[in-house]
């Protein structure tokens, strides 16, 4: 049984859905819509949601995968991860 509540959160950009589920960081939303993972976090917290390496194998699939756009904070500055990642592996599949 999948007890995660849905909460309010801010539009999501893959679908616009304001309605998701809390991540580990406090600041990250997985869209209740789309499954999409969106928001901002640190560094250390990002390679919680994906792995930045690019996927191998084929991803034809769109259930396969979900929408990634993170605002990431770190020593060096902020920098922005926005594409598509594998649902399973947390790769990279498209960036943009
Ligand atoms: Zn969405």
């Amino acid at each position: 049984m999948d007890r995660k509540k849905l909460i309010h959160t801010a539009p999501c950009p893959g679908c616009n859905a304001t309605r998701g589920h809390a991540t580990e960081a406090a600041q990250v939303y997985e869209c209740g819509g789309c499954g999409a993972i969106y928001g901002s976090c640190y560094q250390g917290e990002a390679s919680k949601f994906y792995t930045p390496v690019w996927h191998e194998g084929e991803t034809r699939n769109v259930q396969d995968e979900r929408y990634v756009d993170l605002t990431i904070l770190s020593s060096a500055g902020v920098r922005r991860f926005h594409g598509w990642i594998h649902r399973d592996s947390k790769r990279i599949t498209q960036t943009g």
